[in-house]
């Protein structure tokens, strides 16, 4: 019997990155594989991601992770290095750094590295999280290219905060301060990530960054991954694991939160918030049981949750259930648990056994 097993299709997650590629022709892919690779697993993504030109992480220890595991493409720190001592190991592993503010930039000036490392300067041209000010710019800017730290002509980037919404005025003018500021730059460029990939082309410039939609799933507010032609890369099923009748008034789960209004059949999941499956997902959440749609009832627990069957008898202890991926798309789910496909996916624990196809 499947319990809590996450189904990663390899397949599929090539064949998103061929959609990327069709999309942006003439960029280069900085794949992003920060977060367990979105839930899905750091080093056989990597290893599978052949068709890509560099890797994306947020830490660097998932970046030593990658370099001691065998992974010899570029590996890039999208948030840079926290203390100045990581730039050794930055150096030494021959890792790229991002580097999103003024202190970064001094503490590189000033680190006696023992070879040179490629940098990517962030720029902050509206999202105000992580990015050197627009005016903080050209100093950082001009002290870098020359410097003897520097593997090559540092990299300009910028992370766009309303790409998935694509009337929002914000991506206009973040799309021009970037372009303003970068006019005398020689640096490469880099805006994209999924949703400016789907539907921003004027930022895919040299380096586009996919993240979500290689692994199947929808960047944009209100639609599905199949309607971009992407294939979720992850399936997470699991099994009945009990089959009751609930008589009519008889409520279910913790806190009685649902009651049946006729007799009913109960089908128990072997899937908890213990596996990531969202506890906010509501009654009504879709679950395919033997590819047919139940709605899920009452609480979800630790360890399992409740699926109405109605009247249908055909369901038994051992049938597959899919909570998302082929058949279910992630993004109902989501939508369900007043959540996004990001955060399932990342939610994944490891007691969910992951298998590779
Ligand atoms: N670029 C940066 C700097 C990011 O932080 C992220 C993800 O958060 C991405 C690209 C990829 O985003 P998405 O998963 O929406 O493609």
């Amino acid at each position: 019997m499947k319990i809590a097993v996450a189904e990663i299709n390899i397949g599929a997650l090539l064949y998103n990155v061929e959609v990327v590629r069709k999309l942006a022709p003439t960029s280069k892919i900085l794949a992003m594989i920060k977060a367990n690779a979105y839930g899905h697993g750091y080093l056989e993504v990597a290893e599978s991601l052949t068709n890509v030109d560099a890797f994306g992480v947020a830490r660097l220890d998932e970046a030593i992770k990658l370099r001691d595991a065998g992974v010899k493409k570029s590996i890039v720190l999208l948030e840079g290095f926290f203390d100045k001592d990581e730039l050794m190991i930055i150096a030494e592993k021959q890792l790229e750094t991002v580097l999103h503010n003024k202190q970064q930039v001094i503490d590189f000036i000033n680190a006696d590295l023992p070879q040179p490392i490629k940098v990517w300067l962030k720029l902050d041209t509206g999202m105000h999280r992580i990015g050197l000010a627009p005016e903080e710019m050209a100093s950082c800017y001009n002290q870098l290219t020359q410097h003897k730290n520097i593997l090559a002509t540092p990299t300009i980037l910028t992370h766009l905060a309303c790409a998935d919404e694509l009337e929002h005025p914000l991506n206009n003018q973040q799309i021009n301060l970037f372009n303003q500021l970068c006019l005398d730059i020689e640096g490469e460029r880099s805006i994209a990530n999924s949703a400016a990939i789907m539907s921003l082309p004027e930022t895919h410039l040299d380096w586009v960054r996919p993240g979500i939609m290689m692994y199947g799933a929808s960047a944009m507010a209100d639609s599905d991954a199949a309607e971009h032609d992407l294939k979720p890369v992850m399936t997470l099923k699991s099994s009945v694991i009990a089959v009751r009748d609930v008589p009519k008034g008889g409520s279910v789960g913790y806190g009685a939160t649902w009651v049946a209004k006729q007799n009913t059949k109960i089908a128990v999941v072997a899937i908890g918030y213990g596996d990531g499956y969202p506890r906010n997902a509501g009654n009504g959440t879709p679950v395919l049981i033997n590819s047919i749609e139940y709605p899920l009832v009452g609480r979800v627990s630790m360890d399992m949750i409740t699926v109405d069957l109605g009247q249908s008898t055909e369901i038994k202890v051992g049938d597959e259930v899919i909570l998302w991926g082929e058949g279910l798309p992630i993004e109902r789910v989501a939508r369900h648990a007043n959540s996004i496909a990001y955060e399932l996916l990342c939610g994944v624990t490891g007691r969910v056994t992951k298998q590779y196809k």
